[in-house]
């Protein structure tokens, strides 16, 4: 396969934004993307800060250095969360970084209370992890509060990393998902895997089994 050149990297970023934005995942100018351009030195493709990324254009796409620090002819600034792409990276070695603000996402971090971790296990569609080649795996992904203190955040997502070496991603409370993977097309099916596992549980906890027993027939709550 071709090396992915930068102009490659940013077509893929706007595609993965609008299709992303169709999706209701990174509603407002919420979440931000990211890819490795070149490990050493390593040089990374990431969204700029503040755009719509329904509307992403390569003007939006910028180059940043191993410290964060914009490169090349664009100077407008990173993604505010840049630290935390770039902590996954060195962590994991990943080729791609996605962030995501949706809204099953968001009610499944609240609902684990002060929990540090929500646990995923028994559904097909957790083969479509990096790794994964049963419905029996247990996916744990971990919780990390969040806050507005990018270096103190970073450093908490490190130890989180480092805690969970299995984990294919992690929540931040009340805000929402990162998920990584060698390519940028392995971190979207990552998305969407993930996406549909949140909505699913989501979705799940709104219906009860009719009569009250777990009889297998599921519908919606009567208006009795
Ligand atoms: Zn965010």
């Amino acid at each position: 396969m071709p090396r992915p050149t930068v102009s490659s990297i940013s077509r893929d970023l706007i595609a993965i934004g609008h299709r992303f934005y169709t999706r209701g995942w990174v509603q407002g100018t919420s979440g931000n993307f990211s890819a490795v351009v070149s490990q050493k030195p390593l040089r990374m493709a990431i969204t700029a800060s503040s755009v719509h990324k329904g509307q992403l254009r390569a003007a939006h796409i910028l180059q940043m250095n191993e410290s964060g620090t914009t490169i090349g002819p664009r100077r407008s600034a990173p993604s505010a969360e840049a630290r935390l792409h770039l902590e996954i990276v060195r962590r994991r070695g990943a080729g791609a970084v996605l962030h995501t603000h949706s809204i099953w996402g968001t009610i499944l971090s609240a609902s684990a209370g002060n929990g540090d971790a929500v646990t995923i296990d028994g559904f097909e569609m957790l083969k479509g992890l990096s790794g994964v080649s049963t419905h029996q795996h247990a996916e744990h992904i971990p919780i990390v509060d969040n806050d507005q203190d990018m270096v103190r955040l970073s450093g908490v997502v490190g130890e989180t990393l480092d805690r969970n070496p299995r984990a294919h991603a992690f929540l931040l409370r009340r805000h929402g998902l990162y998920t990584w993977g060698d390519t940028l097309a392995d971190a979207e099916r990552h998305v969407e895997i993930l996406e549909f596992l949140f909505e699913t549980i989501g979705r799940s906890a709104t219906f009860r089994p009719v009569g009250g027993e777990a009889t297998g027939h599921y519908g919606a709550i009567e208006n009795s």
